[in-house]
């Protein structure tokens, strides 16, 4: 592993093996015998630690774990026993040379998506004597990356006719399998279908077709082809309309002591902008989180949090560091005392959905905005 990574031990993030490994569980129970398990663990696995939710999840029949980029991909490759670990990002010529030559070395399965890509990747293994796997992106209607639908058999050959790749998989990325309305992931569906057809010939049993994400794992059979790929739903939330087809588990908490307390008098008011002021006399305490830890200022005197099994507000701003909590309702409370500022329950007044609620934005933000600087506590 590389050097030494800064960690905040008062910023607690209690992580669920046992939730982990039930969601994937779970996940595969939606799926046929021999369909294979991708767990994405991109963005710092969705900000509950890759380090760990590799080591939990590499024991758990999981096949493959796909990060966004190579860096992600170099980072846990040692840890890395039989499963294979394969990167989203397309490859391009913006890489080094060597970067392409130690994704080959280490048999990390990269993304083609353009014909300039193929070449500059042929172009720099030409002279090694390692063969590169590669998956095509193929765009159905997600608009981002990903060879169009009708450039993708000229791709392909591209690929299969190099000395330098070897064509490992085929897939494509929905934009909105996670809606009420299917029909347009159907379409995509549809379209991917019609593009294997062409390519048939190319297509051996080595080569992984994969398609499903989270959403279309649980709701579409007909994507699950040779292997799905879930990063949201391991760790145990989706963006689909609740109740989810299946039950899952929350795998985080994240808590930090309180550091001070201190009693104001009615009509103080507290922090940056005296945005609150004390209706009676109140008894604050002082949490060493802020925005810079991803507790967005956006949740100034706007989210509740909880202290010994009880709900305490937030009042005034979150500052960059520090935010401060109302426990004059509190009895016994001490500094050192734990507050959940994340909580692994749904209806949680600080659950992730809750949060992501409140500030307009979906469970995915909320977990990928813990800081990796955030200790990791393996809890039983
Ligand atoms: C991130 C990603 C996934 C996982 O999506 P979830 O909705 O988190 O399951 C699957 N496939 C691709 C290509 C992705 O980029």
């Amino acid at each position: 592993m590389s050097e030494k990574m800064f960690k905040r031990k008062d910023l607690q993030a209690y992580l669920y093996p046992e939730a982990l490994l039930h969601n994937v569980k779970t996940l595969k129970s939606c799926c046929r015998d021999n369909v294979k398990f991708c767990a994405v663990v991109k963005a710092n696995a969705y900000g509950h630690g890759i380090s760990e939710v590799v080591d939990i999840l590499k024991n758990a029949e999981v096949d493959f774990f796909a990060v966004a980029n190579i860096y992600e991909a170099f980072y846990i490759t040692e840890k890395i026993d039989t499963q294979q670990i394969l990167v989203f990002e397309p490859l391009h010529s913006g890489l080094l040379p060597e970067e392409i030559v130690q994704c080959a070395q280490l048999d990390i399965h990269g993304t083609i998506t353009s014909s300039e890509a193929a070449e500059y990747v042929s172009l720099v293994l030409n002279e090694q004597q390692v063969k590169l796997k590669v998956h095509i992106n193929i765009d159905t209607g997600m608009g981002r990356c990903g060879v169009s639908v009708s450039d993708a058999k000229q791709l392909v050959e591209l690929v299969c006719n190099s000395k330098s790749m070897e064509l490992a998989g085929i897939y494509t990325h929905f934009a909105n399998a996670d809606e009420k309305d299917l029909s347009f992931a159907k379409e995509q569906l549809d379209s991917f279908k019609k593009v294997l057809k062409t390519i048939d010939k190319f297509i051996d049993e080595k080569v992984i077709i994969h398609v499903a994400n989270s959403s279309a794992t649980m709701r579409l059979p007909d994507a699950h082809f040779d292997m799905v790929c879930c990063g949201i739903s391991i760790y145990g939330y989706s963006t689909i309309e609740k109740p989810l087809p299946v039950a899952l588990r929350p795998a985080l908490r994240l808590e930090v002591p309180i550091i001070h307390i201190t009693t104001i008098e009615k009509d103080q008011t507290v922090s940056y902008g005296r945005t609150f002021t004390a209706k009676r006399k109140t008894k604050i305490a002082v949490l060493p989180i802020g925005y810079s830890d991803g507790f967005w200022r956006f949740f100034s005197n706007n989210v509740t949090l909880i202290v010994n099994n009880k709900p305490t507000p937030v009042i005034g701003r979150v500052t960059m560091n520090q935010m401060v909590i109302d426990v004059t309702d509190i009895a016994d409370v001490q500094p050192g005392a734990l507050v959940t500022v994340i909580d692994d329950k749904y209806d949680s007044p600080c659950g992730v959905y809750t949060l992501a609620k409140l500030s307009k934005t979906i469970c995915y933000e909320i977990l990928t905005n813990i800081p990796p600087w955030a200790n990791v506590i393996i809890a039983k």
